[in-house]
């Protein structure tokens, strides 16, 4: 239950490529806007001589600053720098990523002049204080106690990793849940009525920018039962975008001499923006043209599509994308005549070949897509962030129950190099399966303990999360010491595993957490610090604007009074000529020093002020159109309109 004024619970749907916040309030989900009024912001975090920026800030200059604006970070978290996806998605990417410590991939960027190395986790914990600050400030609070999304075939790296991430934005994460079961109570809340008393298989089939789920669902009077989950969190609109690219870069070739774009960044990322925009145009027209001017060596390119084209190019990722279901019904073990419905979530579902794919799988059915395919998972976090954070008593969301599987099987390395499964795949969650095993040596008295998920039977096809060393084992023949392992799965799908060694009479045990190539305690503690410090650094640097621009208001405030006929008659020359002196060197002033301090600036606004307000304050000087008691009271009105504007009264 959520602590007293840490506000309510909120549910953020952490994207590939857009990330959306919802909240429970007056007995419904809200969805947060942001500060544009869009309901989603991208996952975008750029960084440039003089600030970071977050969201729609840092999607907007990305064509100016491609190599230092960073996103797809959740393609990144909890992956090895060494996984083929990082290395195929790398050469793609306009920033930069490198080999770190214990095989992490780092992505290096240059902020405020100094080169900078961030996690994975770094990044998506600047995109999810971006949302908390949404939030926060929608419902004019402090929120602490958050519910995070993640794609149900997230493994369970990726799922520390993520929670991690929020853990570095300073949430208290309450529970990771899976995109699809999310999905699922928006779709089975918004028809609570129609499926009360009986029973629905219901389908989810969230295609997003970076992944892909599918997820069977069991929904009984508020009982959310996963029966199978399938899918690649490898696959998405950022695939489809990447082949049109591709597509373009060897058009490119073609027409221009063999000219290769794909060295050059900000051509590659003004390709990319013109390749998404055309992607969904394509979802509501036959055809499309692309133009973009200077595109490279000064050369402007223009091309068209066709939607059969833009199909042929991705047609062997939409069959995927069917055979996913086809096997999740076959876990699931449900003939697709008695799904009832087949629900469309995620922005890459619009695509009209995708639909017809599915649609033809389940013999012409029609599909579901009236569920908000951008906001229903943070609908459906905010449901389950309510229901945890304690403090509900609406009726609608009170009893519901939701019960998730496990992605991927889990197993450790045994004797033949093959991996024993203690928790089979597709497992409702939490669980926890218990093993023994026997020493395989004489005198043996250390086990390594390798833990792997995955399908295959031998080991080493599998992925390997982590491994510790069970000590102390009493020294004995081979066979004779017994080595109890135990998984346990928390509600998140986060695994701890331990071993215990449990030999006659004696009992000795040790318990270790997996190290699965995950943060270490002190480097989270080192990564919140250091979002600490970026966000003070952020304060001082919106700060500092804020001075800069209300000297420069108040400046020409003086200056357009100066100029309005009916004032400048009522001044005094020399009055005139000093305020005027004083424009000129202010207006100088910040032209040399725009990147000041916020204190400069207040300075230079006193001295201003200092000039101007004996003018305007202490002398009344007759003469001229306007009496010089109503100008004053009219030209500290203007200032202080400014003022107020620009807050700082
Ligand atoms: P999501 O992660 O669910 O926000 O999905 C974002 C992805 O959906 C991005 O790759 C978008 O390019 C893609 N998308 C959004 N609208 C359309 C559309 N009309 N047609 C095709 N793809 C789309």
């Amino acid at each position: 239950m959520a602590g007293k004024g840490e506000g309510p619970a909120i549910g953020i749907d952490l994207g590939t490529t857009y990330s959306c916040v919802a909240v429970w309030q007056h007995d419904r989900v809200e969805i947060i806007p942001n500060d544009q009024g869009n309901r989603t912001t991208p996952s975008y975090v750029a960084f440039t001589d003089t600030e970071r920026l977050i969201g729609e800030a840092a999607k907007n200059q990305v064509a100016m600053n491609p190599v230092n604006t960073v996103f797809d970070a959740k393609r990144l978290i909890g992956r090895k720098f060494s996984d083929p996806c990082v290395q195929t998605d790398m050469n793609l990417w306009p920033f930069k990523v490198i080999l770190g410590p214990r095989n992490k991939p780092m992505i290096v960027v240059s902020y405020n002049g100094e080169e900078k190395q961030f996690a994975a986790e770094e990044i998506s914990s600047m995109v999810l204080t971006k949302m908390k600050e949404i939030a926060e400030a929608y419902l004019g609070s402090t929120v602490k106690n958050a519910v995070i999304t993640v794609p149900a075939y997230f493994n369970d790296s990726q799922r520390q990793a993520t929670r991690d991430a929020g853990l570095i934005a300073g949430l208290n994460v309450l529970r990771i849940i899976v995109e699809p079961t999310a999905a699922a109570i928006a779709y089975g809340l918004e028809r609570i009525s129609n499926i009360k008393g009986n029973k629905k298989n219901v389908l989810i089939f969230d295609l997003g920018g970076g992944t892909f789920d599918v997820s069977l669902v069991n929904i009984e009077e508020g009982f959310f039962e996963v029966k199978a989950i399938s899918g690649d969190t490898h696959l998405g609109g950022e695939d489809f975008d990447n082949r049109l690219v591709n597509h373009f870069v060897q058009e490119f070739k073609r027409k221009h001499n063999n000219k290769d774009i794909s060295g050059n960044p900000r051509a590659l990322r003004r390709l990319r923006t013109a390749c998404e925009r055309a992607k969904r145009t394509l979802s509501s027209a036959a055809q499309t043209s692309i133009e973009i001017d200077a595109l490279f060596e000064g050369i402007d390119f223009q091309s068209t599509i066709t939607g059969p084209r833009f199909e042929e190019l991705n047609m062997d990722l939409f069959k995927k994308c069917i055979e996913a279901v086809e096997n999740c019904l076959r876990d699931a073990k449900m003939d697709k005549s008695n799904v009832h419905d087949v629900v469309l979530v995620g922005g890459s579902t619009r695509i009209p070949k995708v639909q017809q794919l599915l649609q033809e799988l389940f013999n012409g059915k029609e599909l579901c897509k009236s569920i908000n395919q951008d906001e229903a998972i943070a609908y459906g976090a905010a449901v389950q962030a309510a229901i945890l954070g304690g403090g509900i008593g609406n009726e609608k969301i009170r009893d519901l129950v939701l019960e998730d599987v496990t992605p991927l099987s889990l197993g450790v390395h045994s004797m033949g190099k093959v991996m024993t499964v203690l928790i089979p795949r597709n497992t409702p969650i939490p669980t926890k399966k218990e093993r023994v095993f026997n020493t395989t040596v004489d005198d043996q008295t250390i086990a390594e303990i390798l833990v792997y998920e995955g399908e295959r039977a031998r080991s080493k096809d599998n992925n390997l999360l982590g491994s510790f060393d069970l000590c102390d084992i009493p020294p004995g023949p081979k066979g004779v010491a017994r080595i109890n392992i135990c998984f346990d799965i928390d509600a998140n799908g986060i695994l701890n595993a331990s071993a215990e060694v449990k030999s006659t009479g004696q009992k000795s045990k040790i318990t270790t957490t997996c190290n699965k190539g995950r943060l270490a305690k002190e480097e989270i503690e080192r990564m919140i610090e250091a979002a600490e410090r970026y966000k003070f650094q952020d304060e001082q640097y919106r700060k500092k604007v804020k001075a800069k621009i209300a000297l420069e208001n108040y400046t020409y405030s003086i200056r357009n009074r100066l100029n309005d006929n009916k004032v400048n008659a009522g001044l005094h020359p020399a009055d005139k000529k000093k305020t005027e002196d004083a424009i000129e060197h202010s207006l100088e002033w910040l032209q040399r020093n725009h990147l000041a301090e916020a204190n400069e600036f207040e300075d230079k606004m006193k001295e201003l002020e200092n000039i101007w307000n004996p003018i305007v304050v202490g002398k009344h000087r007759p003469g001229g159109d306007v009496g010089w008691g109503r100008m004053k009271g009219y030209i500290v009105r203007n200032c202080n309109r400014y003022k107020l504007k620009l807050g700082m009264t």
